[in-house]
């Protein structure tokens, strides 16, 4: 049975159960007079959501909004399943992002390429969604969800350029999605979420900056849990990232391989004291399967702005 907790007033933590790893993606639930989830998970979690959500008494046909962070499977990828069950909601989407919820064949095909056939058995295919059941929301859009509750639109590209995270004004919350990076809660550790293709050094830390600015209480992650203390993490987030970049940047030219275990061999040495976090499922994961793709992700940065394609992070920030 998938976990659900209360992390705040009002707003629900659902473990995904992603890839069957728990305590790795989460959606979120914000139960008040209109009901807004906060991603969807993959398409394979949406029987984990909808059964998160009927155990809080909730009707799914109540909910109003699925709002997703970006389009990626893990966030995006089970909207079109469960809207079927939420027949007055609408999904909420980057503008970047809304043609491929209503088409998603080219994701799909993409994640394919990335990941291979197993994808489809791992996390399961996207459903594409009614396009008049889709709405590309702006930066600073607000969606009131009751007289205490409103819900703010923070565009922050930089992990995607079709990334956003949601501020919500009851606990002075951010639903954060993958714009900060990967949590461990245990270790008070933030891994850097860096895809080629998609990631820019440059608007990461400026959607960070942006992030900076507002009065924060607590952050959400996707992955995977809640922080009280968002100021000393979003410097913590800005650091890491920086700190990545020039491990990265410096052995640019290795073979691709060796730079990952560099990179791990570092990793581990900041965390001596923490050799049960780093056995965890879910950091095991982090490590095997995200680390190449993080290192792949600056790589790929490094070179689009070598091509003048990207534009480089500046160095005072
Ligand atoms: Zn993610």
């Amino acid at each position: 049975m998938s976990e659900i907790r209360e992390v705040a007033e009002n707003v629900y933590l659902i473990d995904a159960e992603q890839d069957f790893i728990p305590n790795l993606t989460a959606a979120y639930f914000v139960n008040e007079d209109r009901k807004a989830l906060i991603d969807a998970g993959p398409p394979n979690s949406a029987t984990h959501i909808l059964e998160g959500i009927k155990r809080l008494g909730v009707d799914p046909k109540e909910v109003s909004y699925i709002v997703v962070t970006h389009i990626h499977l893990d966030h995006a990828g089970g909207a079109g399943i469960l809207i079927k069950e939420m027949p007055y909601a609408k999904v909420l989407v980057h503008p970047k992002g809304a043609k491929h919820l209503i088409d998603p064949s080219k994701l799909m095909a993409g994640n394919i390429q990335v990941m291979g056939q197993e994808v489809l058995v791992r996390y399961g295919s996207m459903v594409p969604i009614e396009p008049e059941r889709v709405e590309a929301v702006d930066d600073s859009a607000v969606i009131e969800l009751s007289s205490q509750q409103t819900l703010k639109v923070v565009h922050t590209p930089g992990h995607a350029n079709h990334h956003l995270c949601i501020y919500e004004e009851r606990n002075k919350g951010l639903f954060t999605g993958d714009a900060i990076g990967m949590y461990f809660a245990e270790a008070e550790f933030l891994f850097p979420e860096t895809l080629p293709h998609d990631f820019d050094l440059r608007l990461a830390l400026e959607s960070i900056e942006k992030a900076r600015q507002l009065p924060l209480e607590i952050l959400y992650f996707a992955h995977f849990g809640t922080s009280r203390t968002p100021d000393k993490m979003l410097q913590m987030a800005r650091d890491s990232l920086k700190f990545w970049s020039d491990l990265v940047y410096q052995a640019r030219n290795d073979d691709p391989m060796s730079i990952c275990e560099k990179v791990k061999e570092i990793i581990f040495a900041l965390r001596p004291d923490e050799p049960e976090v780093v056995q965890q499922d879910r950091a095991l994961y982090a490590i095997e399967k995200l680390l190449p793709v993080a290192v792949a992700g600056y790589l790929d940065y490094f070179r689009r702005v070598s091509e003048g394609k990207a534009s480089q992070a500046s160095q005072g920030n």
